[in-house]
């Protein structure tokens, strides 16, 4: 199916309707505010989504923040709490039952399942208006902040309608056309103008249209507090929160997702109308794809600190639906018992409780640890950096085993494989030592957590389809959600 472009999308399905045509003459004026707060209806909806987390990442960021904070998550606090709905959400596409962010974005931005890598285009080809658009024409200031690339799956999945996920290009100028408010994360390739196919300067059209535009942490930080703004701070995604704390040029740079997400409520606060901002720990799933505890861990650990902003904010309010949910499982990461683990000289490698302190000496990510190393790496060397990035000194063995996967031994022809890949072949070292397992290094069609409070969250119970949550929001906004269109 071609790409839909604007001339398209307005002939395919929506022309005409009430919907898309107000939403366009939207556009160009800010919408009116009005009284949003009669019972059941919220004047903000925060949406907060770690991306690919699995149950047992949270248990391990709870274990983690109990054994060395003595305190646990913001997320798993909110079960605590009598006015909070928990839900277990099936996340099955149109095309899969495991599915990618794409479609579990869709879902929820749009209330339709789509096939795995389309972005609110429904499999009979039609696309569909947005969560964002919608909220907008209901007098709503929309923001979109992620750790990816702002044009990544799962904020595209609010505000954007692409036959294909990757067309980031394309939906970066959506977020221009739809005016979305406030925009931070990563992907300056698709705004630059050496870096689009089409050569058109992206950065240079935001301005035109009034946004601030912040390419690093001090221009955020110096922003005029009102007026649209887009920040994207790296070319590609952000940084994983373990490698940004450890680079003082990074620290520099680089807001982490606490600071975004401050930045983006103080902003969104002051439209009277109220507005609705999905904030994505994106990077979760990617440690999860490469079997990266620390990396996992930590960033897991910073979407919690945004849960906790958004806590903080919506503390002394009750006109704000708060919504924290993962899209997918990924990858199923679980602490074992660790009574089978043996070194090769038949001693164990510790207790449970030891191996998992292990996790606390890890200061880099996996990616930054190999990073440094290559098919031509000696055995020293090997054993030098996985030390320095994991606090873990291998033994011969491991390092021959590491040594082989980098030197890609054996060749794919005789049977390489992702698991034989040297990410994954250190995830499995480092499990001996840390007790952390894995399933595999994809998606799962397991359930994932759902909690949400606040005005439009009282339908929320039991089990639930991710498609639902649509409905939530449009509810709670005071939208009649389009049957057809
Ligand atoms: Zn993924």
């Amino acid at each position: 199916m071609p790409l839909l472009n604007r001339r398209d999308f307005l002939r395919t399905g929506l022309a005409g309707s009430l919907v898309l045509s107000t939403t366009l003459r939207a556009a160009d004026s800010p919408p009116a505010s009005r009284n949003t707060t009669r019972s059941g209806r919220a004047k903000n909806i925060i949406f907060l989504v770690s991306d690919g987390m699995s149950l047992g990442t949270l248990t391990l960021a709870e274990r983690y923040l109990r054994r060395h904070k003595n305190r646990g998550t913001r997320w798993l606090g909110l079960y605590d709490r009598p006015d909070v709905r928990r839900s277990l959400m099936d996340t099955s596409s149109a095309s899969s039952l495991v599915t990618d962010s794409a479609a579990a974005s869709s879902a929820w931005g749009c209330g339709h399942k789509v096939k795995n890598g389309s972005i609110n285009i429904t499999p009979d080809g039609l696309p569909r208006p947005t969560i964002l658009q919608l909220a907008r024409e209901a007098g709503r200031a929309t923001g979109l902040v992620t750790t990816a690339t702002i044009t990544h799956a799962t904020p595209a999945g609010f505000a954007a309608n692409t036959a294909f996920r990757g067309d980031e290009a394309e939906i970066a100028t959506q977020y221009l056309d739809r005016r979305i408010d406030v925009l931070l994360g990563g992907g300056t390739k698709f705004f630059d103008p050496s870096r689009r196919k089409d050569g058109r300067d992206l950065f240079a059209d935001f301005r035109r249209e009034g946004y601030h535009v912040a390419r690093d942490r001090a221009a955020l930080q110096n922003t005029p507090a009102d007026g649209r703004l887009l920040g994207v701070f790296t070319e590609g995604y952000l940084p994983y929160d373990l490698d940004h704390r450890a680079d003082d040029a990074l620290i520099a740079s680089v807001p982490r997702l606490p600071e975004m997400t401050r930045a983006a409520l103080d902003r969104l606060s002051r439209h009277e109308g109220g507005f609705v901002l999905q904030i994505e720990g994106a990077r979760v799933d990617h440690a999860a794809h490469a079997n990266d505890i620390g990396g996992l861990l930590h960033d897991q650990l910073a979407l919690d600190e945004a849960v906790g902003i958004a806590l903080d904010f919506v503390a002394n309010r009750d006109d704000t639906l708060v919504i924290v949910a993962s899209d997918h499982g990924n990858a199923n990461p679980g602490l074992n018992g660790s009574g089978g683990n043996f070194d090769s000289r038949g001693g164990s490698y510790g207790d449970t409780g030891k191996c998992f302190e292990r996790i606390a000496e890890i200061s880099r990510t996996n990616s930054w640890t190999l990073s440094g190393l290559n098919a031509d790496s000696t055995s020293a060397q090997i054993r030098a950096r996985v030390a320095e990035g994991t606090g873990i000194t291998l033994i011969d063995d491991e390092i021959d085993l590491l040594g082989r996967a980098l030197r890609k031994d054996p060749s794919p022809r005789e049977g390489y494989r992702v698991r034989n890949s040297p990410m994954i072949t250190l995830a499995q070292i480092m499990a001996n030592y840390t007790s952390v397992g894995w399933t595999g290094v994809a998606h799962t069609t397991d359930h994932v957590e759902l909690a949400a409070f606040g005005p439009g969250s009282e339908s929320i119970r039991g089990m639930v389809q991710n498609t639902a949550l649509f409905g939530v929001m449009t509810r709670a906004l005071g939208i009649a959600a389009p049957t057809s269109v």
